[in-house]
């Protein structure tokens, strides 16, 4: 079948085209901005619900009805992924879920896209050991930059929290990759990425992937580094690599492109670019689109150094 689109969907988005993951179906599991984490490069706005409760926040019931609603069609796809607008792992079934999906839908590959720092919990370890991916980033090698840059929950810890990769990995042997964001002026001196270095070295994970703002983030202050840097940066981590452009050898077709969009630019900020692959449609046929719902009103726009982007209005514009 081709990847139908169904703008009807309320827990699950995409497929997209990721860059790390191929064409992946997203699980978003949480209210949008509900996280343990308020990181100014964030592209899903400001965190209005700072939290370490773990609940059930959607039910679990209906994202296991969306998902079998979709994946019965057999749609062609790399993985199926918790990721969306908040921390997967604050959701408490989502090794129910995961299980479900191993057990269902076996062919599918699954991933869950956590900053990890639920991961001290043994509860949390466990419930995400059956994922074929589990992917947690690493942006300070100290507490300063930790509160700096991802701005926690004032509960959390960071040695605990990498206390809690060490000790995941050693239970867990399916893919561990960890990503480390690098914010100009703040993770990018020597001291800071050889303190993560050093942690890298203990968390062995199987990669490591390299990033840095590409559209807009949080704090309209924050900065990338050059790409040149990043990429001497990945020969110190360890032979790290820099994620590079969205993997799009699996395309994607349908017609409701309005209401697709509307989804797609409310979880992150999107290029026409971005949207004409996710669309499989002319770059040109996205920017008209997108530039239709911009005259309408109904979401906004941004110049950044990668291009145009397009969000719904959040706190980022105040
Ligand atoms: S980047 Fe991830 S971890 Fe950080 S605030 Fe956004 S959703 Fe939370």
């Amino acid at each position: 079948m081709d990847n139908k689109l169904n703008s009807g969907y309320r827990y699950i988005f995409g497929p997209v085209p990721s860059r790390r993951l191929g064409i992946s179906l997203g699980v978003d599991l949480l209210p949008a901005k509900t996280c343990t984490l308020d990181c100014i490069y964030c592209e899903c706005g400001r965190t209005g619900n700072l939290t370490l409760e773990r609940k059930e926040y959607v039910p679990v019931e209906k994202v296991k009805s969306e998902l079998r609603d979709f994946l019965s069609q057999g749609p062609k796809l790399d993985f199926v992924t918790f990721s969306g607008s908040g921390e997967p792992t604050l959701h408490k079934q989502i090794g129910d879920l995961i299980r479900f999906l191993k057990s269902e839908y076996p062919k599918y590959n699954v991933a869950v896209l956590t900053n990890g720092t639920l991961l001290f919990d043994p509860e949390v370890r466990t419930q995400v050991l059956d994922a074929d991916v589990v992917k947690v980033s690493l942006d300070a090698g100290s507490a300063e930059n930790f509160i700096h840059i991802n701005r926690p929950h004032q509960a959390l810890e960071m040695s605990r929290i990498i206390d809690g990769l060490i000790s995941f990995r050693e239970i867990y042997s399916n893919q561990l990759w960890v990503e480390v964001f690098i914010v100009k002026g703040l993770n990018d001196k020597d001291t800071e990425l050889k303190r993560i270095r050093d942690i890298l070295k203990l968390v062995r994970p199987d990669r490591i992937h390299l990033n840095t703002l590409d559209r807009p983030g949080t704090e309209t202050w924050v900065e990338p580094v050059e790409e040149s840097f990043l990429t001497d940066v990945a020969g110190y981590l360890c032979n790290a690599r820099v994620v590079d452009k969205p993997d799009t050898s699996g395309k994607i077709s349908g017609t409701d492109f309005r209401e697709f969009i509307i989804s797609t630019v409310k979880r992150r900020p999107c290029t026409a670019e971005d949207v004409s692959l996710i669309l499989n449609i002319h770059e040109n046929d996205a920017k008209k689109h997108l530039d239709k719902l911009h005259e309408n009103g109904e979401i906004k726009k941004i110049s950044m150094p990668r291009g145009v982007f397009y969000f719904l209005k959040r706190e980022r514009e105040s």
